[in-house]
């Protein structure tokens, strides 16, 4: 996955670009050098009494596989505001409440041929009902209310997500 000796330099066009120590794109024919930064993603742990919202994803990577609300935040963005954003994106959600810091856990996110590296910033949301949701029909196939006892860590799509829900599941 991260072979990048296909790919042509940004700046001269040469075939000749290496990937180094995981994160720096340097083309050899010109010297350009381009970082291949961790990004920054979010994720939501939304909880209604006993229960948990998870979301069937609907596209790769990953898809028809469970996942939590969230995703990349953009350039400007602060962390909470991207999953304020994403939340509201993908499940109509308007979240007013106050954003409980769960932890932060490494990921790896493979995607058009290029994984990326990301650290990803969970937060519990406590709702006090229910909420009607209005998915994102392209990034969300279903949601589903899953009871903290019944959540199959085995079945969420990334380990990052794993290793957030077993946290606060443990706390
Ligand atoms: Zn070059």
């Amino acid at each position: 996955m991260e072979n990048f000796s296909d790919f042509y330099c940004m700046r001269c066009g040469a075939q000749s670009v290496l990937l180094e120590n995981h994160k720096a794109l340097r083309c050899s024919a010109c010297g350009f050098t381009y970082f291949h930064n961790v990004a920054t993603a979010v994720g939501a742990i939304i909880v209604c009494g006993d229960e948990v919202l998870l979301l069937e994803r609907g596209k790769e990577p990953g898809k028809g596989q469970l996942g939590l609300p969230g995703g990349f935040v953009d350039p400007f963005e602060s962390a909470e505001q991207a999953l304020i954003r994403e939340i509201s994106e993908e499940t109509g959600i308007r979240v007013t409440q106050p954003l409980n810091y769960v932890g932060a856990w490494a990921n790896q996110y493979p995607y058009g041929g290029v994984l990326y590296h990301t650290q990803d910033v969970y937060f519990e949301v406590a709702l006090a009902s229910k909420p009607s949701l209005t998915l994102q029909v392209a990034e969300v196939r279903a949601a589903h209310w899953v009871a903290r006892e019944q959540i199959d860590l085995n079945q969420l799509a990334f380990c990052s997500a794993r290793d957030a829900l077993q946290h606060w599941l443990a706390g």
